[in-house]
């Protein structure tokens, strides 16, 4: 099976939702190109005195609603069609739930768990320094994404206030509370999976309690899901991570998982569980799937042997067009990694909203705003969903990508 391209699938996502609101071929155009796109050269001295030059990417794919919003990603197999999709999906999910961003991206072509601390550190300032003439707390702000986290976050944050001569909190979000940093952040994404979670199964009916889950990838989405969904009531039976998976009928707990993960550095061996691989983990019988590691994993080839009533997009773009369609088809409801996964830059709003403020707000009303925010997301993406009989992605693209046609309508071109 050949690896979809992410952009051509963004791009894909896109055709589909142009035809479907017949959108101005002008505006469609627009918003199939990316505004912005830095690629830089990051020279790093290593720990054994060599130089090593990595390459980075900061992609801005829209600011027509507001600065550009999106994270880094550290990975070895980034590409700059990856990053691109990923800063397009921000546009969208931005949109979605009606926070003043547009979306960006970037990633650095690294194996993170290769480096040092310290040659993480370097290579992360000097990334920083490279793409500071494009980022800014009123231009484009970085967050987290795949294997990078608030410590990574600090150093860019303070990088960037060298450079201003003060300190600049709100260049960059996902930050340790100790400089800036929100309360509730480091939960964010996957207690907003869980809250939309919640409502779709007060949709179909589904009782929470007792439900089964399986989540794959095992980081900050899919550990805190985990734990989450746990305190509702639920039975997670199945996680992973890049080294595979493990299966437990009777229910795995998700603090002995984590404290296991954090002492061996996998899930793999944690006592009575049957060993599974990634792919047989999306095909469990389960009522709720939670994919929470990459792109591209529910594809045309798998998507008839999901088995899950609902498929929660904790990740971005795991499933592709075409599995879109086969789920649509056999009754699996979707929630699109642009709804459901918008709890972390909500969060990241109201840290960056924190921050200009200098004024900053106890956990208990972040995770109530959150809620407000996600189930009034869901709502809106719901009704359209019923009323255009399209499936659950479909109706969220409608939502998004009118709003963000607005703003470009309503701005003109310039000149
Ligand atoms: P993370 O680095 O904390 O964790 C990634 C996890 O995925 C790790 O457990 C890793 O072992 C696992 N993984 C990597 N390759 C895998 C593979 N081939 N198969 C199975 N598992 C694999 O990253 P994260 O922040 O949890 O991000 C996970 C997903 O959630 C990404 O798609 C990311 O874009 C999306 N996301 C994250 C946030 C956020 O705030 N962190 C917000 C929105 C969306």
């Amino acid at each position: 099976m050949g690896k979809l391209n992410p952009w051509q699938m963004a791009l894909e996502q896109l055709d589909i939702v142009a035809k479907k609101m017949k959108l101005d071929p002008g505006i469609h155009q627009k918003l199939a190109h990316c505004k912005r796109i830095l690629i830089v050269s990051i020279p790093v001295k290593m720990d054994d005195g060599s130089i090593k030059v990595f390459e980075g990417y900061r992609v801005q794919h829209n600011v027509d609603r507001g600065p550009a919003k999106g994270g880094i990603r550290y990975h070895p197999e980034v590409t700059l069609d990856e990053v691109k999709a990923l800063a397009m999906w921000m546009t969208w999910k931005c949109a979605v739930v009606g926070i003043p961003y547009g979306g960006g991206k970037g990633g650095v072509v690294c194996d993170p768990k290769k480096m040092s601390l310290g040659e993480l550190e370097r290579m992360t300032r000097r990334f920083t320094s490279e793409i500071s003439i494009i980022i800014g707390p009123e231009k484009d702000i970085p967050a987290p994404d795949v294997y990078t986290n608030p410590q990574i976050m600090g150093w860019i944050m303070d990088t960037y206030s060298m450079g201003a001569g003060y300190s600049v909190p709100g260049v960059v979000t996902g930050k340790p509370l100790e400089i800036g940093g929100s309360e509730g952040r480091k939960e964010a994404t996957a207690r907003g999976v869980v809250f939309v979670v919640e409502d779709a199964c007060k949709h179909l009916g589904i009782n929470i309690k007792g439900a089964t889950v399986a989540i794959q990838g095992y980081g900050n989405a899919g550990s805190i899901a985990h734990k989450l969904i746990e305190e509702l009531g639920a039975k997670v039976v199945a996680v992973s991570d890049s080294k595979g998976g493990i299966y437990s009928e009777k229910g795995l707990s998700a603090s002995a998982v984590n404290e296991y993960k954090a002492r061996n550095k996998s899930v793999l061996g944690f006592p009575a569980t049957k060993e599974i691989s990634n792919a047989e983990l999306l095909e469990l019988p389960v009522d709720i799937l939670i994919p929470a590691a990459l792109e591209n994993q529910i594809t045309r080839d798998n998507a008839r042997r999901v088995k899950a009533k609902i498929v929660a997009e904790a990740a971005n773009g795991p499933t592709t067009p075409e599995a879109d369609e086969i789920l649509y088809e056999n009754n699996v409801f979707v929630i699109p990694d642009i709804l459901c996964n918008a709890g972390g830059v909500t969060v990241s709003y109201f840290e960056w909203v924190q921050d200009l403020q200098a004024h900053f707000w106890d956990e208990k009303d972040i995770n109530e705003k959150l809620r407000q925010v996600m189930s009034k997301s869901f709502k809106s993406v719901l009704d359209i969903y019923k009323k255009e009989k399209v499936n659950m992605r479909l109706a969220a693209y409608m939502l998004a990508v009118g709003r963000v046609a607005r703003a470009v309508e309503i701005r003109g071109i310039y000149p």
